[in-house]
């Protein structure tokens, strides 16, 4: 019962971060939480297999030039220098065949699928990436175009957007002591909501498995390797 209330709470929190007025998409830090969930909350994943990538041939040339258009607000000489390092840390992970095989091949329930994957294969996906369409800047220019501003709360929300901005929220709460790793998969994760990926907004075993946060992890697994 006690557990109960407990999870109960953290939801609370989690969700209570998560709806200030229309800002949501915010990345929490209770993806690796536990939480007993009814089974109507939990998104059922598209079935769609795909299985006509041909991992074998070349990386495309777009992997190698794709480049990031970021401004950046309220930054101090230490944390723009933590941006930069990982803003060259994402480049040099979009530029391996690693990340190409990790998006491709990414597995949910036994299909090779994403939750919340908007209709689109993994090969679609890892597509949309090296384009960098954005919803509201469409362009496509290879580039990850955003704003991003940092501010402090003292909450459980690591970052946040909306669809309605071409910026993004960074916590310094989490950002000053983040790994290099940490701060890419973050800048990642919400940049996938400006190419217009969801996921639930309160913790589900399946959220782990949609495309922010599954590809945000895959941003400092396969960078902490390289670093
Ligand atoms: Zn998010």
């Amino acid at each position: 019962m006690m557990k109960k209330i407990f999870t109960l709470s953290l939801l609370v929190i989690s969700l209570s971060s998560c709806n200030k007025g229309d800002l949501v998409d915010c990345q929490n830090l209770t993806s690796t939480q536990t939480a007993d969930i009814p089974a109507e909350c939990i998104p059922v994943p598209t079935d769609n297999p795909d299985s006509s990538v041909d991992l074998s041939t070349a990386l495309p040339n777009e992997a190698y030039t794709f480049d990031t258009n970021i401004k950046f607000l309220n930054t101090t000489t230490t944390q723009q220098d933590k941006f930069d390092q990982a803003i060259e840390l994402i480049k040099r992970v979009v530029a391996t065949e690693e990340f190409r095989t990790a998006v491709i091949n990414h597995t949910y329930n036994g299909s090779k699928t994403f939750v919340d994957n908007g209709g689109y294969t993994n090969s679609q996906i890892y597509q949309k990436m090296l384009e960098g369409a954005e919803t509201l800047q469409p362009l496509k220019n290879n580039t990850m175009d955003m704003e991003v501003e940092l501010y402090y709360a003292a909450t459980s929300t690591v970052g946040y957007t909306n669809s309605g901005t071409t910026r993004i929220w960074v916590n310094t709460k989490y950002f000053n002591t983040n790994s290099i790793g940490g701060v890419a998969a973050n800048l990642v994760h919400e940049w996938l909501h400006k190419l217009g990926f969801r996921h639930a907004s309160s913790y589900t075993t399946s959220r782990d498995y949609s495309v922010p946060y599954a590809v945000g992890r895959m941003i400092s697994r396969i960078g902490n390797g390289l670093n």
